[in-house]
């Protein structure tokens, strides 16, 4: 008999803010699950109560709409091989796409009928077999989907979209713009892990975020300061399970089927979008150093800290002056 040991890590704050404000602000916070993560929105300023309560149930009404089930507008989809969605979809499946275009399909959210052979979906987790895999691989491909005017379709049938890769980085910037709006100057938007930043502290320093280990759920690797980005991080020890002793995580290497195994330990993504911080850090897990870094040499308009399989930590030019690097890390800079 199999044994099947799962590890199912939801950690509640994965990116941990170090946070401390001396101003006396009105403020209010929210902690909830969404999205399969435990969030919390902390808001400050005049009316920030109701627009706490008005940004979780943002979170939730995108999580409805764009969950892989259920009879939301993604889960219908997946169910009747296509159909028609909103605007706000069409628009997200759209950037999405163009996301997997230009990571030359490190990040493809047609992946979906793997990750769910895999089991992550349902947690009855399994490894598939190589012709299972290869079989469920022609079931993939960003370029096999078209949407036009609203209406979704496969090229193959049982092909089918999931936005875990996209997600949660997009619904904290719809709910930072949200705030904005509103006329709120200060949030912090800590969904999973993901972190989206509103303005600067109360007080108008900037936010301190920790960003965690992958090794070592205690730790951080080191501290950023941010204001106003959103800090997105993959790794593979967010989500796994382990079979004969082999680990398997959750993000899925579109080109072979199986875990992307590339030398990173975890990818973050500072970027002023949520949602291309979010595609980013999934699509620069699958690269892996080398490549992400050409990656990004070629746009430089986004930064990114990188933990290896060696223990070194690589960062961008950008991160150098607010990045402060924890004891016995060694800090490399990306060129
Ligand atoms: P993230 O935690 O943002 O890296 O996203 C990982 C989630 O995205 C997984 O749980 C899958 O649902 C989905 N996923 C896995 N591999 C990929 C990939 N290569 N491209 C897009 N989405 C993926
Ligand atoms: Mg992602």
């Amino acid at each position: 008999m199999r044994k099947i040991r799962t590890a199912f890590l939801i950690v509640l704050i994965l990116v941990v803010t170090l946070t401390g404000c001396g101003a006396e602000q009105v403020s209010d916070t929210a902690d909830f699950f969404a999205m399969d993560t435990y969030m919390r929105i902390t808001v400050y300023g005049d009316g920030a109560d109701e627009l706490t309560r008005q940004a979780e149930e943002e979170i939730m009404r995108i999580e409805n709409v764009l969950s892989f089930s259920g009879d939301g507008e993604i889960g219908t989809i997946n169910e009747h091989g296509g159909g028609t969605v909103s605007e706000e979809t069409q628009e997200l499946l759209e950037r999405a796409l163009e996301l997997s275009r230009d990571t030359g399909g490190a990040f493809d959210i047609t992946i979906y009928p793997v990750v769910e052979a895999w089991g992550f979906f349902s947690g009855e987790y399994r490894v598939p077999g190589d012709s299972e895999l290869s079989d469920l691989l022609g079931l993939t491909g960003w370029e096999k989907v078209s949407v036009v005017d609203g209406q979704v379709s496969f090229q193959v049938p049982g092909m089918g979209i999931d936005l875990g890769g996209i997600g949660k980085g997009y619904a904290g910037q719809r709910v930072h713009d949200m705030l904005w709006e509103a006329g709120i100057s200060s949030a912090l938007l800590e969904l999973g892990g993901n972190v989206c930043l509103l303005g600067g502290r109360p007080d108008g320093t900037a936010w301190r975020v920790g960003i965690m280990s992958p090794t070592d759920g205690e730790e951080y690797v080191g501290i950023l300061e941010a204001r106003d980005v959103s800090i997105v991080t993959s790794g593979g020890y967010q989500r796994y399970f382990e079979e004969d002793g082999v680990r398997y995580h959750h993000i899925i290497d579109p080109a072979t089927g199986y875990p992307a195994d590339s030398g990173l330990l975890s990818v973050t993504i500072v970027c002023d979008d949520g949602a291309r911080a979010d595609a980013l850090s999934t699509a620069l897990f699958v690269m892996g150093e080398e490549e992400a870094v050409s990656y990004w040499a070629a746009r430089d308009d986004f930064d990114f800290i990188l933990v290896t399989q060696d223990g070194r930590v690589v960062i961008t030019p950008g991160l150098r002056e607010d990045f402060q690097i924890s004891e016995g890390y060694d800090l490399e800079v990306a060129a």
